[in-house]
């Protein structure tokens, strides 16, 4: 076993601490990868504080992984030692499902192996990225193209394939009007991605604070949605809707912003559930949808693109001995518009 060193919720709710645990060795397909940066989804804190109810313990969080391959299993085809690699949300699949073939690992009928905070085929515990090294099937493994920064590239194996997924499922594009509720880590994302995308994108925001931020990242307009007048002007307004909130909030209101045959699609994942009126959804035939992060093949296509478009995630480095304030700032919305842990910290 290779002794990995990482920092860990040991329980629900409490702060992160220094922790030593065993990674397997690396196998015939596996790459060992040295990570040089993990970054902090506000889903990591979701899980580290057992929000969801799914929560296993110890938990080192982090699936906006990227890093280095030190070391390649002997059957290993298309990665060698020295390639710049990324890591995302899950680490294997059922390989044979439908969903497998079709390449939304994500949505594996037998049920994806996350990251971290699950169990295995051998029934060890899955470990993130907020450690130095992981060993991952090659076949899970992503390339992080020359013209993106680790750092900048991190954020992408979770917010930018989230945001970048659903805007390509459902064909948003030049003639769409595009709302991204909540500028946060996925929604500074979603702002940039539809914009290279040529969508006509408006942030709705709780308050006036990013609207300056917002025009910056391509935003064509801002509204702050604790005005009444914002959903009063904007009544019948969008094609699409990206909802990326993180806490519990009234989406009937935002429903009533759709055009006929709108959707609005959430991706942000609050812990508590929100009643869903039919009126909203009844007048106008709109639409009220989901979507999980992407698959493998997507999340490349993901990455190809921002390097193509010069995407990187605007980040605030920090050390890895930072980690539970920065986990305060996020849900505090301090931070623009992403942390990243220099792994460096942890030597
Ligand atoms: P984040 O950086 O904290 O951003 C969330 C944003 O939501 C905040 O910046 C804020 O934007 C807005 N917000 C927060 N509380 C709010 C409230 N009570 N009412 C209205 N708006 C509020 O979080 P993130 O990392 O982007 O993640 C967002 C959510 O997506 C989390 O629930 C996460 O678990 C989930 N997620 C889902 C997937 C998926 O596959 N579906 C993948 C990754 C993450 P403003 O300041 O602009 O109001
Ligand atoms: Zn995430
Ligand atoms: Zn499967």
């Amino acid at each position: 076993m290779l002794s990995t060193k990482g920092y860990a919720a040991m329980a629900a709710k409490a702060s992160l601490q220094p922790f030593t645990f065993a990674r397997r060795e690396v196998g015939a397909h596996d790459l060992l990868i040295r990570i040089s940066h993990c970054g902090i989804c506000h889903s990591d804190i979701h899980q580290a504080r057992d929000e969801w109810g799914i929560s296993l313990f110890p938990m080192v969080p982090g699936h906006e992984i990227v890093g280095t391959v030190a070391q390649v299993g002997s059957a290993v085809k298309t990665f060698k030692d020295g390639d710049r690699v990324g890591v995302g949300c899950f680490v294997d699949s059922c390989r044979s499902c439908p969903a497998c073939r079709e390449g939304v690992e994500q949505y594996c009928e037998r049920g994806a192996l996350w990251t971290y905070s699950a169990q295995d085929k051998e029934g060890r515990l899955t470990q993130g990225g907020y450690s130095n090294q992981i060993v991952v099937d090659e076949k899970y493994v992503l390339r992080v193209p020359s013209a993106l920064s680790s750092a900048g590239a991190a954020p992408l194996l979770c917010a930018g394939i989230t945001t970048y997924s659903p805007l390509r499922h459902w064909g948003v594009g030049k003639y769409h009007k595009l709302a991204v509720v909540g500028l946060g880590g996925l929604g500074h994302m979603a702002v940039k991605i539809a914009r290279a995308m040529g969508t006509d994108v408006t942030v709705l925001s709780t308050s006036e604070r990013k609207r300056a931020d917002a025009k910056r990242l391509g935003a064509t307009e801002f509204a702050v949605t604790s005005d009444p007048q914002t959903f009063m002007k904007l009544r019948r307004h969008f094609d699409f809707i990206l909802d990326t909130v993180s806490a519990p909030h009234d989406y009937n209101a935002y429903l009533d912003l759709l055009r006929t045959d709108g959707t609005m699609i959430l991706v942000g994942a609050p812990q508590a559930p929100t009643p869903v009126a039919a009126f909203p959804l009844i007048f106008c035939r709109r639409r009220l949808a989901g979507s999980l992060i992407g698959g493998i093949r997507e999340t490349q296509e993901m990455l190809q693109f921002c390097a193509e478009h010069r995407i990187e995630s605007d980040i605030e480095s920090i050390p890895i001995q930072q980690v539970n304030e920065a986990y305060e700032r996020v849900i505090k919305g301090d931070v623009r518009y992403r942390f990243v842990i220099d792994m460096e910290s942890l030597a």
